[in-house]
């Protein structure tokens, strides 16, 4: 079957793999499509260590092909996901306590075990998520990163109807947080980004403010007309849109980081301290957390905007990434049935 791996040049390479035979627990999934995240393109750059050799993705959609001994949790013919959050121990103090991401022994997919990026995948079926009726493939692979990343991104933010959230980026993900912040949360929503093209898409999707922040201050100008936000989102990747966030916030304001530049923010602790200020990060969400996350794209209240694209583009795909080229999603065709 043909997957797309990481070479230590930094390039992508599809070749033929051969899976090997299901072990208890696991599921092979058909994959029909899977969306390219920037974090992909960090791992295939190297920016979190060397990963030569792993079949990339993290925002995959399969169908049911084959399970493994002591598998009841799928069956075959099921649409499930394959997310960056593969597999938790279980048991640790995270795993039990609704904070399975943070697992010491966590698996992520395209990272630490093989991902979706490839005709087929196995997965571990109880970390497997099932799509549910209603919501296309390309939508549900978009939202099994992007969008649960940003939904609980939200959550963890606090906002509440009817109040201010700054989302800086408004790339794959900055376009989801927009519409769960509006659509699923009440919020009133200012996305900032230093791309006219992805702002006029955040504007076209509902977003109540816009700002260029190469061309504006944008903590001055929300700090003017808001009064400053309630809270912050920032998958932007440049740690810029980071400092910004913490300036753009009202006292007593969260700041959640999503976005994963390598580098550090700078942080004034009397801003922190008299204002009262939170920063936190937050990474993807979990089985439950992507369930629900399904559940309002069923609902139609978030509809990612993505573009179907050959594996053999993979390449074109994280330059016109880093060019900042794309509007939403690139999501790689597998065959899909359904999308
Ligand atoms: P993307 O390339 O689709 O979008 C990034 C957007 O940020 C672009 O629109 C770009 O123009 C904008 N941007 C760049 N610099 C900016 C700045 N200074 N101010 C405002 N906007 C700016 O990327 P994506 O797929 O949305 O991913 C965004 C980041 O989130 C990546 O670093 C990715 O690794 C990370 N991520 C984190 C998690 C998590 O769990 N925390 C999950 C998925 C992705
Ligand atoms: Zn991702
Ligand atoms: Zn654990």
């Amino acid at each position: 079957m043909k997957a797309a791996i990481t070479r230590k040049d930094h390039k992508v390479e599809v070749v033929d793999k051969k899976l090997r035979p299901l072990q208890y627990g696991e599921a092979l999934l058909s994959i029909e499509c899977c969306g390219v995240c920037h974090t992909d393109l960090h791992v295939k750059n190297g920016d979190y260590g060397d990963k030569t050799g792993v079949v990339l993705g993290h925002e995959g959609i399969g169908i049911v092909k084959e399970v493994g001994p002591g598998v009841n949790s799928l069956k075959v013919g099921d649409r499930a996901s394959v997310a960056w959050f593969f597999e938790g121990c279980g048991h640790c103090e995270y795993c039990i306590s609704g904070n399975e991401t943070l697992c010491r022994s966590v698996k992520n997919a395209g990272y630490t075990v093989d991902g979706a990026m490839a005709e087929e995948c196995i997965v571990t079926a109880k970390y497997s998520v099932k799509v549910p009726d209603g919501l296309d493939s390309a939508a549900a692979s978009s939202i099994s990163c992007a969008g649960v990343t940003t939904y609980k991104a939200i959550k963890v933010s606090g906002v509440k109807a009817g109040q201010w959230i700054a989302i800086y980026g408004a790339g794959g993900l900055g376009n989801l947080a927009m519409q769960y912040a509006k659509n699923v949360f009440n919020a009133k929503t200012i996305i900032i980004d230093v791309n006219d093209g992805a702002l006029a898409l955040a504007k076209e999707m509902g977003a109540d403010m816009v700002i260029n922040s190469r061309e504006q201050d944008a903590a001055k100008i929300i700090q003017e007309k808001c009064g400053g936000a309630h809270a912050a989102v920032v998958t932007a990747v440049q740690k810029v849109a980071f400092n910004s966030a913490v300036d753009a916030v009202r006292a007593g304001g969260c700041v959640v980081a999503v976005g994963l530049p390598p580098e550090a923010m700078n942080l004034s602790i009397p801003r922190l301290v008299f204002d009262g200020i939170k920063v936190i990060g937050s990474l993807v969400g979990t089985r439950e957390d992507l369930a629900e996350a399904f559940q309002f794209g069923a609902e139609g209240k978030v509809v990612p905007k993505t573009t179907m694209r050959p594996i053999e583009d993979i390449n074109d795909i994280f330059e016109e990434m880093e060019q900042g080229k794309i509007r939403g999603r690139m999501v790689i065709d597998f065959g899909s049935k359904s999308a």
